[in-house]
């Protein structure tokens, strides 16, 4: 039975199997599945995570950070130790689950690198 891509996405589950981890700490993601052996090596989301986070996270960010500047009018210092921490916070909590859900639906489609196809007649 196929595992569902928004399941192991979010979770951070392995796409093959749905039993384990699929990062090995913050965001390096494992060699191989430790569960079902399958090998992760084609892995490479590259920027795709990060570009969705910062989409995101801004349409979060700076409504609040409007907000708080214009309903109570903080100094400028106690917005940025506010806000800083709030977006990087933000930021580094999506980063994972992008990262995870980008790999599943890059090892469920079997994305890679373009190629050109093989014909057997001659052009
Ligand atoms: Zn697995």
């Amino acid at each position: 039975m196929a595992v569902s891509l928004w399941k192991a996405g979010l979770l951070s589950l392995c796409p093959n199997c749905g039993q384990a981890p699929l990062f090995d700490g913050l965001l390096t993601i494992k060699p191989r599945c430790p569960s079902c052996q399958a090998d992760f090596s084609i892995e490479d989301a590259g920027d795709g995570p990060a570009v969705f986070v910062i989409l995101v996270a801004g349409a979060i960010c700076v409504p609040f950070i409007l907000i708080a500047e214009l309903a109570f009018r903080l100094p400028i210092w106690l917005l940025v130790l506010i806000a800083l921490p709030f977006t990087m916070g933000v930021c580094i909590g999506l980063l994972r689950p992008f990262k995870s859900l980008m790999f599943a639906m890059q090892w469920r489609y079997k994305a890679g690198e373009g190629q050109k196809a093989q014909h057997n007649s001659h052009d």
